[in-house]
């Protein structure tokens, strides 16, 4: 497949709702979106976890008092910092 194909492939599942984009540093990553999810993204190998928005309820209330900014639904937020191998 031409890759132009693949990015196109991509948007439309993006906007479809079946994959969600990553932005973090480097390259875009692509993931299945399931239930709601935040990201955290290793600086180091660029490893992407995700974690339930339902374990970040706590953060997400506290920055919306303190910022005004409401994560979408999907789960926005996204933490930088090395992942467990990486801090090693
Ligand atoms: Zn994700
Ligand atoms: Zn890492």
């Amino acid at each position: 497949m031409h890759l132009t194909t693949v990015y196109r492939a991509l948007i439309a599942l993006t906007e479809a709702g079946v994959v969600h984009a990553v932005h973090g540093p480097g390259p875009t990553r692509y993931g299945l979106t399931g239930e709601p999810h935040h990201h955290t993204f290793c600086q180091q190998c660029g490893q992407v976890t995700a974690i339930a928005n339902e374990h970040l309820t706590e953060t997400v209330r506290r920055l919306a008092e303190l910022t005004g900014l409401q994560p979408d639904s999907a789960g926005s937020l996204l933490a930088y910092g090395r992942c467990e191998g990486c801090s090693a």
